[in-house]
């Protein structure tokens, strides 16, 4: 570095075991800028992983002791929403994989970030495209690039009868097997419209969803002048992760520059009727207070029941639209209403897939 003095970035990585924990450590280790302070996971022993670790439980102690300059939250799931308001309340650097917590905190988390007023920088592929190209200028609208997943083009007919395997042979991003699940009903698609509500401060008519499936143009942004701008690059989270870790500088990354003649790039309006997860997703967005907390809540309960092979593949959308029809989807004033919203559509999706 040229004899400067350059400040290391303390990361405390929640989720250190999974897709994106496993990548962010690639991009930690490679990078002279960043120190790994604290790492968590679910479940998986991680002693030695850092200075300070934990397994399962609540972070919030952790990341006291640990003093990060960045929060990379990559924890699965609504369990990722205390280190998520962690970050917000301090002021602290927020780097957010776990869009779930966003989503489902909506108004609170922006409350927190409001009283902290720190950086909160998306890690997911799409919103970081869109943080990236720049929302100055007051965008019209902005467009959420979709792969599709691996049922793209296919039926309702003929989709009652996947497996498991068969949703988790994503065609181009390698994740998790419940966001590569969410992926394959759209509902992933319809967490990052709600997503890109909070982050964005953008009226949900002004989110817009292609299909576009080799996942090479990630976001664009549309001005009333007509202009619109594209992020584009091969599928490779390393790319986002290391831009939220690095923000505002940008680091090397091991991933080749992009051939824009080996990829065609094609786009197509989403099938609403086959995958009904991504309007329900928008209407729970629209109808606000805790209904994208219930629609997270019973998402998750459900994809873990196909995972388990409990339910089939379009279950998954039917429990999350019966879950939404019964909640009051009463606004929630502080987390603990938040969290007895999540606990009760979890019940209520148990209970329907029981009887
Ligand atoms: P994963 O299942 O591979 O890993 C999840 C991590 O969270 C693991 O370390 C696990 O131990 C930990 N965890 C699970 N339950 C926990 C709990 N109750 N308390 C604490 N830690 C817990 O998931 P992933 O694919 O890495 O996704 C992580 C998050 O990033 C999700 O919110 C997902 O939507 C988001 N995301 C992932 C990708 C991707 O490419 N994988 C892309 C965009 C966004
Ligand atoms: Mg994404």
């Amino acid at each position: 570095m040229g004899g400067h003095t350059v400040a290391v970035k303390r990361v405390a990585l929640l989720g250190a075991t999974g897709s994106i924990g496993r990548q962010a450590i690639d991009v930690i280790r490679a990078s002279p800028g960043l120190e790994l302070v604290a790492a968590t996971s679910g479940s998986t022993p991680i002693d030695g992983l850092a200075p300070l670790t934990q397994v399962g439980g609540d972070p919030t102690a952790l990341l006291e002791r640990a003093e990060p300059d960045v929060v990379l939250n990559a924890t699965l799931g609504f369990a990722g929403l205390p280190g998520t308001m962690w970050a917000l309340e301090r002021g602290v650097t927020l780097a957010l994989a776990n869009k779930e917590s966003l989503v489902a905190a909506g108004e609170l988390a922006l409350a927190a970030r409001a009283r902290g007023r720190g950086e909160l920088i998306p890690v997911d592929s799409e919103h970081s495209a869109l943080f990236q190209c720049g929302l100055a200028g007051d965008p019209e609208a902005v467009v959420l690039t979709a792969s599709g997943g691996p049922f793209r083009g296919r039926t309702r007919e003929e989709l009652a009868d996947v497996r498991p395997r068969d949703a988790l042979a994503h065609p181009t991003w390698s994740m998790g097997a419940k966001i590569t699940v969410d992926s394959a009903t759209l509902a992933n698609k319809g967490l990052e419209v709600i997503e890109a509500h909070f982050l964005f401060g953008l009226e949900y008519a002004r989110i817009e969803v292609l299909v576009h499936p080799t996942s090479i143009v990630h976001g664009i942004v549309r001005f009333r002048d007509g202009a619109a701008l594209a992020h584009l690059g091969y599928p490779d989270m390393r790319v986002p992760i290391s831009y939220a870790l690095t923000y505002p500088e940008r680091a090397p990354t091991p991933v080749p520059p992009l051939d824009l003649t080996a990829a065609p790039l094609e786009f197509f309006e989403p099938d609403l009727e086959t995958f009904p997860l991504l309007a329900l997703a928008r209407d729970a967005g629209e109808r606000g207070g805790t209904y994208p907390c219930v629609f997270n809540a019973a998402n998750e309960v459900a994809v873990a029941a196909f995972l388990a092979g409990r339910i089939g593949f379009l279950e998954i959308a039917a429990l999350v639209e019966e879950a939404l029809a019964r909640a009051d989807g009463a606004p929630a004033r502080d987390l603990d209403e938040l969290r007895e919203a999540d606990r009760r559509a979890r019940v209520s999706v148990e209970a329907a897939w029981v009887s």
